[in-house]
């Protein structure tokens, strides 16, 4: 993908800058292979060194007559060796791994100055396209120049500044997604400085001008293989479409991985199968990517189809790329501002699909936080739940000085209905039990069962009367409905203690309360409701 994005950066602003270029007075009347001579005079804006044998090749260059001094600017050398040479003048040969550089230009690149109407002998070494050149004044250099810094600058900002967030995201919750994500745009960025040359010119990075195109080639190498695997985890395609996503990391990621070693080994000597070998794999985990995203997608993952929506105009615009690379076709419009849009826009998808991410790792808790909170055979809340939920209410009444009072109920004998009916009538009087008690309950009020045959009730909106009046409903609901449970006779009845919130009530104080309530209510004969008298 990195290549890919790159691949497109250089298109667009390789269209940026021929698109501005002007007066003719500064342009080339022909270029010809040496030792041919060549067909009609042309003048053209941007000529292609065509015609290079194994990407080696001399070309004379022909510049129109104009005073002053001028450029012969070779665009995106690459892994090319150029030497500029005058008749009988002396030569300047350069690559973009050099150095020192005029630093008063870009490297994107390779700019040999010259004076007069002379024609200029251009050589040119290990070329893997036919090389763009260009005569320009040096401010006409400059001002284009000055276009592409920018472009330049704003997409490596945004690519740092996203990496750095995702770092930072990973290092706070340890998910290697993120971690790749955060590596892709690195290896990105890294691909961008190397391919226009301004790694060699960057203290840190300067190094990299030590391994040439090899440099290079890894970079984009390990810039696919990251990439692959991030997409895969991103995209959860070992669950949703696992041949694929087995074949993507081979294609994708192991291949070319493994191909590195041969590169690095002195053995085979000649290395210039790479960015062939290289190429087709990217391809190829293209096309794979695109159909285990497609695949993953008809099979419900959502985010696949954002991912496939960042996925396939990087895929299209980086096979045009690639196409008018090899051909040197003329950059069209849509070229040169395909890649900022396309960029943005995956961007744009890619965080989108890491809060998809989160909200489903938010939903996944908040699932196991109700599952925790519930209890098993009754389904309403356990102790846990229910007290969370009373201390919520407590918090609600005293911030808005509202009422709040709690039912404590616990059936009546229960242990002797146990006892004479077995245990399973006993867990069926405590599903209808809490059956009938929520059928008198209103919108608000909660019930959770704190253990045993004990539940807690808690009513907001509700003074100690009006609890008392409801504790009273589900009492007598209790005593007509549930006389029969299971087809036995259980007469089943509760005692309730009722107590009042107050707001400087603690928890523990309040529970107290209405246990005490409880207490008295069965002391005084059980099946009945007892509302606490002390005050909070
Ligand atoms: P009291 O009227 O004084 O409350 O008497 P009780 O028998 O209801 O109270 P006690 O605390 O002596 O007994 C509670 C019984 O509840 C004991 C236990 O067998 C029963 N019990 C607790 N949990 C469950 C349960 O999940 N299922 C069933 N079937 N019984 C339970
Ligand atoms: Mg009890
Ligand atoms: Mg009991």
């Amino acid at each position: 993908m990195a290549r890919v994005l790159f691949c497109w950066l250089a298109a667009c602003l390789l269209g940026l800058v021929s698109g501005q270029v002007g007066a003719q007075p500064s342009g080339i009347v022909q270029i010809s292979p040496e030792g041919h001579s060549g067909g009609p005079p042309t003048t053209a804006r941007v000529m292609l060194l065509t015609g290079a044998v194994q990407g080696s090749g001399q070309w004379v260059v022909r510049p129109v007559p104009a005073a002053g001094p001028r450029l012969l600017l070779v665009y995106h050398p690459y892994s090319a060796r150029v030497t500029v040479a005058r008749a009988g003048g002396p030569a300047q040969t350069k690559t973009v791994f050099d150095r020192q550089l005029d630093p008063r230009f870009s490297r994107r690149a390779l700019v040999f100055p010259f004076e007069g109407d002379q024609p200029l002998v251009v050589s040119v070494q290990g070329a893997r396209y036919p090389l763009q050149v260009q005569v320009l004044g040096p401010d006409e250099h400059l001002a284009t120049d000055l276009v592409h810094v920018r472009v330049v600058s704003v997409v490596v900002g945004v690519l740092v500044g996203i990496a750095l967030v995702v770092i930072l995201f990973w290092l706070l919750l340890r998910e290697r997604v993120y971690l790749l994500y955060s590596a892709t745009m690195a290896l990105q960025l890294l691909y961008l400085l190397c391919a226009y040359g301004e790694a060699y010119a960057l203290p840190g990075l300067r190094e990299l001008a030590r391994f040439g195109a090899p440099g290079i080639w890894t970079v984009a190498t390990l810039s696919t293989v990251v990439s692959s695997l991030f997409l895969i985890e991103l995209a959860d395609l070992d669950t949703y479409t696992p041949r694929l996503s087995r074949l993507l990391r081979w294609i994708g990621a192991w291949t070319p991985a493994l191909l590195l070693v041969p590169l690095w080994l002195p053995w085979p000597a000649d290395k210039s199968w790479f960015p062939n070998v290289g190429n087709l794999l990217l391809l190829v985990a293209n096309v794979l990517g695109l159909l285990a995203l497609a695949n993953a997608w008809r099979r419900g993952n959502r985010r696949a189809a954002y991912a496939l929506l960042a996925w396939v105009p990087l895929v299209v615009l980086s096979t045009a790329r690639a196409v008018q690379l090899s051909t040197g076709a003329p950059l069209g419009p849509a070229v040169e501002y395909g890649l900022p849009v396309v960029l943005a826009l995956a961007a744009v998808l890619l965080v989108l699909i890491l809060a998809d991410r989160m909200l489903a790792v938010r939903r996944e808790r908040d699932d196991a936080q109700a599952v925790a909170e519930r209890d098993v055979l009754t389904g309403v809340f356990n102790r846990q739940g229910i007290e969370r939920q009373l201390e919520r209410e407590m918090a609600e009444a005293r911030h808005t000085d509202g009422d709040l009072s709690l039912l404590f109920l616990d059936l009546d004998h229960f242990k002797q209905i146990n006892d004479t009916h077995g245990h399973a009538v006993g867990d069926a009087c405590l599903r209808a039990m809490v059956r009938a008690s929520v059928g008198e309950m209103q919108h608000l009020d909660t019930i959770g069962r704190l253990g045993g045959e004990e539940f807690l009730v808690l009513l907001p909106g509700s003074n100690r009367r009006h609890a008392r009046d409801a504790a009273e409903r589900i009492r007598r609901t209790i005593e007509t409905r549930c006389a029969t449970v299971a087809d036995r006779p259980v007469a089943l009845t509760l005692s309730i203690g009722v107590a009042e919130f107050g707001h400087n009530d603690t928890r523990e104080a309040l529970l107290r309360r209405a246990d005490q309530a409880l207490y008295e209510a069965k002391r005084s004969g059980r099946n009945r409701v007892v509302v606490s008298a002390a005050e909070a």
